[in-house]
């Protein structure tokens, strides 16, 4: 084999320091990939591959100007890149010109405003197991400052239920991590997996975390802030210090609950559409946005503090002139979080100092606007704002009010912030006027009306006389420097002694703007943590009118928080399916689970809407808890601590696990970690198994939840049979959902109504589908026989059975005379009902 240029030599060198990157290795205009990286990319960003050293080195190359495009791409189906700069100067270099990684972009470390969603964090993150039960989860958002940590000791299903549905880009692990946790985050995800083994703190992040105590934290954190330290490579003066999630004080979603409620985004993954998100979003800056999430992921435990937000709302709901005319404030306030971020990474350009410019000239705006509002909460928050005049002075001052992208070409600074750059730019259009008047002056001289006065980069300045006219020049004055085809371009001593002294000032003058650019960015970056605190500010007010919109928009109302474990909702309603729906149709329904009441056992037919009314009381819930009002004419509430779910789709593509299975973990996850002040809503649980499997378990789970949980719990059922389970636990209430016949149709009125259902509606529902009439008969027969028999003998067994352990009743259960196979048909009959019910509801 040939032996490698000096230069490929260097190359694999550095390619070796990043095996998991793709290395843009500058070349002159290019950056260039060889081997390996340069098939995969030219596959990737479907560009040319060619090849160099006679067709061994497979390579591809993008240009320099726009590699940011590519760059994106990469980053976007979740690969690094590592930018290879040359850092001398190639033409005093010897031999091969020096090179370096000057920054590795991945997902997680993105800067650039165009791979960056504005409505969501981008965030890094990092998990550092110490046992099977203890890890820590910590965060950074390079373009927000973010920093952010938890201690997480509910082993590894705990650290996914955090890290789901959040915006996390990139998962920092140590290099001996759990290789199936590996692929559940990869699976369960979607994130890119890095891995970093150096774990103490880098010096110039350690004031950072100062006010941590907990030595696992601050392992957390060095793993974290060393993977940033590698690939950012340069100061990073805006993060904020590390902040501390107490998860205690937030009420607990599992995974299955941020999923199956459809928080985020909806279980088909269809995007934030349909989701709670959806509809509660009337945020106007993206700040505020990226806080709504934040709010809705982690809803509040301390009432003072709910109650404090829902002051706040109501405040804006009283006023609604001042509301609207702080929202149209709101809306020209720019990303200042991510402005003071990029001020800080130092790729701000003249614009976005501009557009902070603009933001904080706001901020007096919005200060007094809150100070109208008559509510002392509101008030407090305008009290709170420090409008930064200092900051907006100097910028006013300093920057032009229309600069151009690039920050090299000068068109930054305005005239009078700068006596030096003034001259400069004196110089410069007093040697433009002066050459105005020379072309007047010679025109005159020579008699040549047509003769001007030109530039070109190559000549500078030249005069131009026609071929015609040339006769009329005088001798000796002129130099000729360029013939044209039907002219000729002359200089004189004096035109170019001026031309020196103009392109002189334009280059001081283009040189002293960037400089002075970069003080003024500078001066900028000492404010960066009171830009930061009023980015917080603005993004929580524009969070609470966004609740207040809202809850006027759909007549939410106010919740009493309550200290009792009572639930009582008066025409509550699904705050999405609602606004689905359009023309009112929606019907409100009541919850009413007093102290003594836990249990609400769920009757009644496909389709009528157990399950949207189960969800709805969750999201109600939750909606309470984030501050926000309620859909709803009245609501008291207690504070959950936690919500379980399984409702919905149980499917779980991803685990590969049967749709038992899941319904077991899930239903397992709820039963091990739910206290009296938890909320459970269980739908349909059993029905992935055979009838009296089913049946048994869901019984037994009832049971357990009644005698040991106490915590509120919605179970649905189409087990008729375990409606008798009221007659002997007293904290269980039965409810069903109301269907009505009308003209031979069943009707569902989605509404719940006290007591168990008639269990016949599946099989009118078929008559309705045109079944045969033979067939309809003979299952109305077994009908009568099952319950009579299997009913009958179900309802004796319970009692006898209440307290028992699972096992005793599966074996009562086996003594039943009546085959599994009969009972199966039960889905068919549902698909079919279904259907019908899709007919009925497009009539
Ligand atoms: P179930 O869980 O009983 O099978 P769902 O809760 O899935 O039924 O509801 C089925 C459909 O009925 C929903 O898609 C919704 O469109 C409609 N629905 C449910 N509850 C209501 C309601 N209260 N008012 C109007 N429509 C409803």
């Amino acid at each position: 084999m040939a032996k490698q240029t000096p230069m490929m030599q260097q190359y694999m060198q550095i390619k070796a320091q990043y095996q998991d990157a793709f290395l843009f290795f500058r070349l002159g205009d290019f950056y260039e990939l060889f081997n390996e990286d340069a098939t995969k990319a030219a596959q990737e960003l479907e560009i040319t591959l060619t090849s160099r050293d006679g067709g061994n080195i497979p390579m591809c190359g993008v240009p320099y100007h726009s590699s940011a495009n590519y760059i994106k791409t990469l980053i976007e189906k979740g690969y690094k890149v590592a930018i290879c700069e040359q850092v001398e100067d190639p033409k005093t270099a010897k031999g091969v010109v020096k090179r370096e990684v000057v920054q590795l972009v991945t997902p997680g470390t993105v800067m650039e405003g165009a791979m960056l969603s504005e409505d969501e964090n981008n965030y890094l993150a990092s998990i550092t197991p110490f046992n099977q039960e203890t890890y820590v989860v910590a965060y950074n958002d390079l373009t927000t400052g973010e920093n952010s940590i938890a201690l997480l000791e509910d082993g590894f299903d705990g650290v996914l239920s955090e890290l789901f549905n959040r915006p996390v880009k990139e998962i920092i692990v140590p290099p001996k991590f759990d290789e199936d946790h590996q692929k559940a985050l990869q699976d369960r995800l979607g994130v890119t997996i890095s891995k970093q083994e150096e774990n103490t703190i880098p010096k110039s992040f350690q004031s950072l975390v100062e006010n941590l105590q907990d030595e696992r934290l601050i392992i957390g954190f060095g793993q974290l802030f060393n993977y940033i330290q590698d690939t950012q490579k340069r100061s990073l003066d805006h993060l904020k210090p590390v902040y501390q999630i107490q998860l205690k004080e937030y009420m607990t979603l599992d995974m299955y609950s941020k999923r199956n409620l459809e928080l985020m985004e909806t279980i088909r993954k269809q995007g934030k559409k349909g989701s709670l998100l959806w509809v509660l979003d009337k945020t106007v800056t993206s700040m505020g946005a990226r806080t709504l999430k934040k709010w809705v992921e982690r809803p509040l435990l301390r009432k003072e503090s709910i109650e404090e937000r829902y002051n706040q709302v109501e405040g804006f709901m009283e006023q609604f002139f001042e509301r609207e005319t702080l929202r149209e404030s709101l809306k020209s306030v720019y990303d200042l979080e991510r402005l003071a971020g990029r001020v800080a990474y130092g790729n701000v350009n003249a614009r976005d100092l501009v557009q902070l410019k603009q933001s904080i000239g706001r901020v007096p705006e919005i200060k007094s606007l809150l100070a109208s509002f008559d509510k002392p909460e509101l008030k407090a928050l305008s009290e709170q704002l420090q409008p930064l005049d200092n900051v907006h002075d100097l910028l006013e001052k300093a920057i032009m009010d229309a600069p151009p992208i690039t920050v090299k070409e000068g068109g930054l600074i305005k005239d009078g912030y700068n006596g030096q750059l003034d001259e400069y730019r004196d110089a410069a259009r007093n040697g433009k006027q002066w050459i105005a008047q020379l072309e007047q002056k010679e025109r005159q001289e020579t008699g040549i009306s047509k003769l001007k006065i030109g530039y070109n980069r190559v000549f500078g300045y030249y005069l131009e006389v026609t071929k015609a006219n040339i006769h009329l020049l005088p001798e000796g004055r002129y130099e000729r420097k360029q013939t044209l085809a039907n002219a000729e371009r002359y200089i004189t001593p004096e035109l170019k002694e001026k031309e020196t002294l103009i392109l002189e000032a334009q280059e001081k003058s283009v040189e002293l703007e960037y400089d002075l650019f970069i003080e003024v960015r500078d001066q900028v970056k000492n404010f960066i943590r009171p830009l930061q605190i009023l980015a917080e500010q603005i993004s929580a007010i524009d969070v609470l009118q966004g609740f207040a919109t809202v809850s006027e928009e759909y007549q939410y109302t106010r919740p009493s928080i309550v200290d009792e474990r009572e639930v009582s909702i008066e025409k509550g309603r699904h705050p999405v399916v609602e606004k689905v729906m359009q023309n009112d149709t929606f019907v409100p329904n009541d919850v009413d689970m007093p102290e003594e009441t836990d249990l609400l056992l769920i009757t009644g037919p496909n389709m009528s809407g157990k399950s949207t009314y189960m969800r709805q009381l969750a999201l109600t819930a939750i909606m309470a808890q984030i501050g926000c009002f309620v859909p709803c004419e009245a609501a008291r509430l207690p504070i959950f601590d936690q919500i379980f779910t399984r409702i919905g789709a149980a499917d779980d593509l991803v685990s590969g696990q049967s749709t038992f299975m899941v319904e077991m973990l899930e239903a397992k996850h709820a039963l091990t970690r739910a206290t009296d002040k938890s909320l459970i809503l269980l739908d349909e649980i059993g029905r992935g198994t055979s009838t009296y499997d089913g049946m048994a378990l869901a019984q037994a789970i009832v049971e357990h939840i009644h005698n040991h949980i106490h915590a509120k719990t919605m179970f649905s059922t189409h087990y008729h049979e375990l409606t008798a389970l009221d007659e002997q636990l007293n904290h269980l209430k039965n409810v069903h959902v109301r269907a009505e016949e009308y003209e031979g149709r069943v009707v569902f009125l989605h509404q719940i109504q006290d007591g168990a259902a008639d269990q016949s509606y599946g099989i009118h529902v078929a008559q309705l589908a045109e079944l045969p009439e033979g067939l309809i008969n003979r299952a109305n027969e077994i009908l009568t026989q099952l319950e009579g028999s299997s009913s009958e003998g179900h309802k004796a067994s319970l009692k006898q059975s209440v307290a028992s352990e699972v096992d005793e009743q599966l074996s009562l259960f086996k003594e039943e005379p009546v085959s599994v196979k009969e009972t199966k048909q039960q889905p068919e009959i549902s698909s079919a009902q279904d259907q019908v019910l899709k007919q009925l509801s497009e009539l």
